[in-house]
């Protein structure tokens, strides 16, 4: 959250060392912290520059849109003013909002960058399903959109290989003692799935360590 609230809170004002790209795109008005331009140490900048906060976002979003024929058609009955319209919508700089957040449209790969930059981004780190959803939640909506984020955690190759290990940590191979006398260390095993004979169907096999004797039972 707390990085959410400061990527917020750049403007597009010329700071010291650098001019800031146009961020504010991805974000709806009044959803700012900061309402005076806030000048950011480099390595903030850096943070959020990662977090891919780029006009490239919003052109994204337009062509999406426009491929989106039940998007386009939400958003002409929301522009003609029906009241019918779901009160959760609402229009800002022509795209659709559903509970004030970016509504995105039936776009894969749109829909896909969105959850790589909440989940696999280097200032994401791989967080669960849940924290995932609730990072992607503050900001953009679709439909089924839980049930996607939850496939995309799962399937997730680098959280697959960073599973959390719960165990003790394994021990070195030890050989076995070697015996000296017969019968002082044995082995076991079962042989089993037999056919019946005298009404048994497994055989105990057990054999002496040292001499490898073995008993049938
Ligand atoms: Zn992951």
């Amino acid at each position: 959250m707390k990085r959410l609230m400061l990527c917020r809170g750049i403007g597009t004002t010329p700071l010291k060392g650098g001019v800031i790209p146009n961020l504010f795109l991805f974000f709806r008005s009044g959803q700012y912290v900061h309402e005076e331009p806030v000048i950011l140490r480099p390595h903030v900048l850096q943070t959020c520059q990662g977090f891919r906060l780029q006009t490239t976002f919003h052109e994204a979003l337009v062509k999406a849109a426009d491929h989106d024929q039940t998007y386009l058609a939400t958003l002409k009955v929301l522009l003609k003013g029906d009241s019918k319209v779901d009160i959760n919508f609402g229009i800002e700089k022509d795209l659709l909002l559903y509970k004030n957040r970016w509504y995105i449209p039936k776009d894969e790969g749109l829909r896909r960058t969105i959850m790589e930059a909440e989940h696999d981004s280097k200032i994401a780190g791989h967080f669960g399903t849940d924290k995932t959803i609730d990072m992607v939640r503050a900001n953009f909506y679709w439909p089924k959109m839980d049930e996607h984020i939850t496939e995309y955690v799962r399937s997730c190759d680098v959280c697959q290989r960073n599973k959390v290990i719960r165990h003790k940590k394994y021990g070195l191979l030890e050989p076995l003692e070697v015996p000296m006398r017969p019968w002082t260390a044995i082995s076991m095993d079962f042989i089993v799935g037999l056919p019946k004979s005298e009404g048994y169907t497994k055989i105990w096999v057990i054999i002496d360590r040292f001499s490898k004797m073995a008993h049938f039972i």
